[in-house]
């Protein structure tokens, strides 16, 4: 049980954790924080959090756990708002999809890393943003990956392990580089592509007709392009060397498919496609929704 909980930005993220925790009666308070008053109104309006500060120092004030829920860009700016009034048994963790570029943010915020700091990113989302967006089974049977380094304290990681286990998530342990990795190829890649491929389709001459004549297809695979741009430039920055190299790998596979197909290569073609879709159907076998 948490006694009482203060998740600083109650947006999807972090009113999704708030309305899961919720549901199981896991916190005795939940207390919201973010800059603007109407979005924490409606968050209380909503039963998402029981009371809210607009002064993140305010806002952490007794709490057991401070869940930083906020954009990648705003990490550093609230760690140090935090930082004079934390309870000095608080645990702190958070939710950013970039694992390195928070910690460097907490050291150099605290100085060093802090034993009761849990560098944490729950792999669930959808592309809308805000209180409005969020619901409570967001992370059931989700993953969420905890990336503790030497300093952290067995007891923290535990404390954060029981809460998301009590969102409904499936908690795993990972490396912090390995996450940064793993997620610049799987997350963070197929979003760059999605807004290269619909902004490149949308400066052409035809875009009307080329998006007139989109099928199911198309809006599959771009989904994700709708997603808020501010948080997803934050995470580019953020992962930025990650990125870059997986980036380059792509790059050179693509040119080779290019080439393929100025050749008229149908076997390399054929080899590439069947290969991926093995890949595909042994992961994610079809008929199964996820
Ligand atoms: P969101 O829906 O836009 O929510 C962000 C929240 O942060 C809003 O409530 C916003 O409210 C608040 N906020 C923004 N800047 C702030 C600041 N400087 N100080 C205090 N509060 C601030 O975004 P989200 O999708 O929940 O993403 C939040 C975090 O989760 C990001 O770090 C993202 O990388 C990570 N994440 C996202 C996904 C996903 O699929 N969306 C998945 C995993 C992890 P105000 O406008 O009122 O300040």
């Amino acid at each position: 049980m948490i006694k009482r909980l203060c998740v600083i930005g109650v947006g999807l993220i972090g009113g999704s954790l708030a309305r899961s925790l919720r549901r199981v009666q896991y916190c005795g308070e939940i207390v919201g924080c973010s800059r603007h008053r109407e979005h924490l109104e409606r968050a209380r309006e909503m039963g998402v959090i029981d009371r809210f500060e607009t002064d993140p120092a305010a806002a952490v004030k007794g709490c057991d756990v401070v869940v930083l829920a906020v954009p990648m860009g705003a990490m550093r700016e609230v760690l140090k708002r935090i930082k004079p009034k934390l309870a000095a048994d608080a645990i702190v963790t958070d939710v950013g999809s970039a694992k390195r570029d928070v910690l460097d943010a907490v050291a150099e915020v605290f100085g060093e890393v802090p034993p009761w700091f849990v560098p944490g990113h729950p792999v669930a989302g959808t592309e809308r943003s805000g209180v409005d967006a969020s619901f409570p089974s967001l992370y059931d049977d989700r993953p969420v990956v905890l990336t503790p380094v030497a300093v952290t304290a067995p007891a923290a990681v535990r404390v954060v392990s029981d809460m998301w286990e009590n969102a409904g998530a499936r908690v795993s342990v990972m490396d912090l580089q390995r996450h940064d990795e793993v997620l610049a190829a799987t997350s963070h890649l197929p979003h760059v592509l999605a807004y290269t491929l619909v902004d490149t389709l949308a400066r052409m001459d035809q875009s009307e007709a080329i998006f007139d004549f989109a099928a199911g297809g198309f809006r599959d695979f771009t989904r994700i392009a709708a997603s808020d741009p501010a948080m997803w430039r934050d995470i580019c920055v953020a992962n930025s060397d990650a990125i870059v190299q997986v980036l380059e790998v792509f790059q050179g596979h693509l040119e080779e498919i290019r080439q393929a197909i100025a050749e008229g290569d149908e076997q390399r073609l054929e080899t590439v496609f069947t290969r991926a879709k093995g890949a595909r159907d042994r992961r994610f076998p079809p008929g199964r929704q996820s």
